[in-house]
């Protein structure tokens, strides 16, 4: 397995301690059927469980299984770009660990990519997660869609393949907060997309919380449009104009039916309104400032510790 291999699959790990003997069980047996050379990269992400440990054990009996041992929770996508940057592989496969996303779908992937698209995106059939996590992802996905101007049908499937040359672009990249399908897109020229099996997480709870996901939701929209803070300017143009027309409206009452003193209530309740529309603006405003903020600190964005089966 010395030779630069064909094919590279990476998998972000964090407390995955369960799931990593059933996820080799599995994946290691599908790679070695594809009958082309290969590694499988493990990003391990701050996990305070046995998950290094293992990972270590089965590295020394597997050949091509390497480790990149994070200095802390760097977060998902984090974990696949460290990858990104130190896989050799000419297709380049990103998997989750938990065994939501079936290894035997690999080969599907692969072929997709040989027949020539660069990104091959995926959609979960059937999807096994919360309603509430399915409805956010329907929304999220239409949004997108809308805002940046891309067609991807599902934006959380992580299961994806990509050719060298989209790597190699999003290894140029440097922004400290990212969205790696998104960014993909941006760089495909010829992407495409199939469909998937899912299956419920094997074990553990998932490593999202309700926070994270707002949080991973705002990089995906700040990260790759600008038609929030373009969509807003536009609203604070069509209220100044409404509030326009509303005093030309009550100056020419008050010419034929004088002054008016009810409805001060209502008056509240339209300020209010606008009153956290401004505020919603304000935060926006923030979410920019502060990822240009973290842009010109140019810190590093990831701290490796450790590596294990990078020989060279
Ligand atoms: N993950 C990670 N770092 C994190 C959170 C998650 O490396 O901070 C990994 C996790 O171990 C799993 C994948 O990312 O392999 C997807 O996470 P999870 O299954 O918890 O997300 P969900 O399926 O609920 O979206
Ligand atoms: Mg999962």
């Amino acid at each position: 397995m010395e030779e630069q291999p064909y094919l590279s699959v990476i998998v972000p790990v964090y407390n995955e301690e369960k799931n990593i003997t059933a996820l080799l069980d599995r994946l290691y047996p599908v790679m070695t059927a594809t009958e082309r050379t290969f590694e499988i990269i493990f990003t391990d992400d701050g996990s305070k469980d046995a998950t290094l440990r293992i990972l270590r054990e089965k590295a020394r009996k597997l050949p091509g299984v390497r480790i990149i041992e994070f200095n802390g929770n760097f977060g998902q996508h984090m974990a696949i770009l460290a990858a990104f940057d130190l896989c050799r592989g000419e297709i380049v496969i990103t998997l989750d660990a938990d065994l939501q996303n079936p290894p035997e779908e690999i080969p599907k992937l692969i072929r997709e990519v040989e027949a020539g698209h660069d990104v091959v995106g995926t959609i979960r059939e059937k999807r096994q997660d919360s309603f509430f996590r399915r409805i956010a992802s329907r929304v999220v996905n239409i949004t997108t869609n809308r805002m940046t101007g891309m067609q991807m049908s599902d934006y959380g499937c992580m299961l994806r393949a990509y050719h060298r040359n989209v790597i190699d672009n999003i290894n140029r990249c440097k922004e400290s907060t990212t969205f790696i399908p998104a960014l993909a897109q941006t760089f495909s020229a010829n992407p495409s997309e199939i469909r998937v099996a899912h299956a419920e997480r094997a074990e553990g709870e998932s490593k999202y919380s309700l926070y994270r996901l707002i949080r991973l939701n705002f990089d995906l929209m700040t990260g790759f449009s600008v038609v929030p803070l373009q969509l807003f300017a536009l609203f604070g143009v069509a209220t100044a104009l409404l509030s326009l027309a509303f005093a030309l409206f009550l100056l020419v009452r008050r010419f034929i039916v004088g002054a008016e003193v009810e409805g001060v209530f209502t008056l509240f309740a339209i300020l209010f309104f606008f009153l956290g529309i401004v505020i919603f603006g304000i935060g926006l405003v923030g979410e920019y400032v502060g990822r240009i903020y973290q842009e010109v600190r140019r810190r590093p964005r990831y701290v490796i510790r450790n590596m294990y089966g990078f020989e060279e």
